[in-house]
């Protein structure tokens, strides 16, 4: 089966300069990215701020343009697709509902402002739309009057995510859909997530830091650093055993009392490679427990098995770590 969103060999590269009088020089934020994910499952991206992951997210959207490489859905490329055919099939869930409403707009007003900018169906029907949608997420009838000030964290994302499902999309890209809220609340907003997938029969790329939150609901992972991924695997495959060092760090960060801060820990240190002077040899081997001589000067080879992926030295038989 055709996967329902495929990329291939992304990159998007920014030409940046560190001071005034230093010259541009390229940072690849992707670097190189190949991943697919099937109708109906839950891609979970994740590494710390800086890894890309943001930046794959806004070409998923149609946001950025990739520097090369293609992305596809259902088979089609993105740029065939069209602005608002794109808006229809694949919509963005922010992590910052307090943010991402206008508070001098009711919440029906929010939740109706995708059919109007997309003039998507009739007019007479965006009320019941809006209501519907509403209902589906949890919200009160009442709230359709109410402004973004009158109502709690949980609601204002449950009016985000709304706002996000109204337009039917088929991917939702949640870029940390659950960290500004209370603990109480993620768990709320999660099984809420859950829900709709099922009843709607969404498909989510579902971007965070928080491990657990990813164990929770993603059905595959893909692990990026410095702009690639790293590792991929199954859910709970990659749960029950990381391959790549940086993923054990990852695994094992979120057991210290910063977890889901994105905090680095004690094994990973703080120390995240400037990218746009990125480490030689494999990037990760400043911080990585296991690095041998050969990590220093030659790059790991992707190798794909049956499990997924994974990009490091102690995985290929032909080099003696
Ligand atoms: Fe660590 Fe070497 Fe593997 Fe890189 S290639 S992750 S430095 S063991
Ligand atoms: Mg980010």
């Amino acid at each position: 089966t055709t996967p329902i969103l495929e990329a291939r060999d992304l990159f998007c590269t920014f030409q940046v300069r560190q001071g005034m009088f230093q010259p541009k020089r390229p940072l690849h934020a992707v670097n190189g990215v190949s991943l697919s994910i099937e109708k109906g499952g839950v891609l979970g991206l994740v590494g710390e701020s800086g890894c890309g992951k943001s930046t794959v997210a806004r070409m998923l959207l149609g946001l950025q343009e990739p520097t090369s490489g293609t992305l596809a859905i259902d088979g089609q490329p993105l740029e065939e697709i069209g602005r608002k055919q794109l808006a229809k099939r694949v919509q963005p869930i922010f992590q910052d509902p307090y943010s991402s409403l206008n508070p001098r707009k009711t919440i029906g007003n929010i939740i109706t402002l995708p059919l109007y900018i997309h003039s998507i169906g009739d007019k007479a029907d965006w009320r019941r739309k809006v209501e519907d949608i509403m209902d589906l997420c949890g919200l009160p009838k009442r709230a359709y009057d109410m402004y973004p000030s009158q109502l709690s964290g949980g609601q204002r994302q449950r009016v985000a995510i709304a706002r996000a499902l109204v337009m039917r999309p088929e991917i939702v890209i949640c870029d940390e859909p659950t960290s500004a809220l209370d603990v109480s609340v993620q768990a709320q907003i999660l099984n809420l997530l859950l829900d709709l997938q099922k009843e709607l029969g969404l498909t989510y790329v579902l971007i965070s830091h928080n491990l657990a939150v990813v164990e929770l609901i993603a059905t595959k992972v893909a692990v990026m650093y410095l702009g690639r991924i790293v590792e991929e695997a199954e859910g709970q495959a990659f749960f029950a055993k990381q391959r790549h060092p940086y993923s054990e760090a990852l695994l094992a960060s979120v057991l210290t009392p910063q977890a889901g801060l994105g905090v680095p820990d004690a094994q990973l240190g703080t120390t995240f490679p400037n990218p746009i002077d990125p480490p030689p040899g494999c990037v990760f081997h400043p911080r990585c427990v296991h690095a041998g001589a050969v990590c220093k000067t030659t790059a790991p080879k992707t190798i794909r098995d049956g499990r997924g992926l994974v990009e490091c030295h102690l995985y290929d038989d032909a080099v003696t770590v």
